[in-house]
């Protein structure tokens, strides 16, 4: 396996552990890739059912562009492989994230009926790449989850395509995908839209128990 692999598969690795530490992968939950080669496309990604806060960097899967795996052991990538790859497709991604936050969790159920959920004025959001101003408008499309990941892919890359200017999407009761040019920048968006989640949400909660 190449450097480069090796490189971005123990980065895969600190940020899976990063995740699960604060909550946002919890119980095998989650899933995180990164663009290794560009032409042709190859990733690597989490395997499917593995403990985020436990997981090893010989355990991350090198996958084609059709989520099959180059190394030859028997291990499974992901079953949200498909929208990984459809979101690196989609906006030239060098990295996707994906969490199973509390917050993203009832906030995507909270707003479904609205077909997403604006976050508005926070000076964090200045973290999501291109932002220089708090006085910005992020929409974070919510789309109902299915079992049927290649289903799931064409709604996902259709959206994407509707909000061009998104930074990450949510899938109801499911969790939230962001993504970034590098491994780094994915990372700071996550952290960034699940701050944003968290202040939404106890604000929600907030003005409800007054
Ligand atoms: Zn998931």
């Amino acid at each position: 396996m190449s450097d480069k692999f090796a490189q971005i598969a123990s980065g895969l690795v600190a940020t899976a552990a990063d995740f699960y530490f604060r909550g946002w992968v919890l119980g095998t939950s989650g899933n995180l890739s990164a663009v290794v080669e560009r032409e042709p496309l190859r990733l690597a990604i989490t395997p499917s059912g593995v403990d985020k806060g436990a997981l090893q960097a010989d355990q991350i899967i090198f996958i084609d562009d059709r989520g099959r795996g180059i190394s030859d052991d028997r291990r499974r990538p992901s079953d949200e492989c498909p929208l990984h790859i459809r979101i690196v497709k989609e906006r030239g991604a060098g990295a996707v994230l994906h969490t199973h936050s509390v917050w993203s969790t009832m906030l995507s159920n909270l707003y479904f009926e609205d077909g997403g959920l604006a976050i508005e004025g926070y000076e964090m959001l200045k973290g999501l790449a291109g932002l220089k101003t708090h006085e910005h408008r992020e929409w974070l499309p919510i789309l109902e989850n299915s079992q049927d990941m290649l289903a799931l892919a064409d709604l996902v890359a259709d959206n994407l395509r509707q909000n061009p200017e998104a930074h990450g999407f949510l899938l109801r009761r499911h969790g939230l995908y962001t993504w970034g040019k590098d491994l780094a920048q994915a990372k700071r968006h996550v952290e960034i839209l699940e701050f944003l989640l968290e202040t939404l949400g106890r604000t929600r909660l907030n003005s409800r128990i007054r």
